[in-house]
């Protein structure tokens, strides 16, 4: 079982809790963005086997949104931050690497 700890309210909340958001970090295109930018914001999504930065919602607890980075394939969890951070803590970089030395960061992952 999939269990966050949300970083607004600080509970541990298993996936029963949780609203599931979808993939975290998409840049949104707006006025003036191509067709191919717009069409990639609006249906291009990653489906990694292994570490995976999502959108979550603490729906049956604070009700507010957080990130959170974990492997989908083990559904360990490496770290979760708030919703209005547009890069990835350095901790939790750093936890990932140490446990998948040869995970390859996403170039629209940025380091905090
Ligand atoms: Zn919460």
């Amino acid at each position: 079982m999939l269990i966050l700890t949300c970083p607004c309210c600080g509970i541990k909340a298993d996936e029963t809790e949780l609203a599931p958001g979808g993939e975290a970090h998409i840049k949104r295109h707006g006025p003036g963005s191509s067709d191919a930018e717009f069409e990639a914001y609006l249906f291009t999504r990653a489906n990694p086997r292994g570490v995976h930065f999502e959108r979550w919602r603490h729906a049956y607890g604070c009700g507010k949104w957080f990130l959170a980075a974990r492997a989908t394939d083990t559904l360990e969890v490496f770290g979760t931050y708030p919703a209005t951070s547009t890069a990835v803590p350095d901790a939790i970089l750093s936890r990932i690497r140490a446990r998948r030395p040869d995970w390859i960061k996403p170039d629209r992952i940025k380091p905090a």
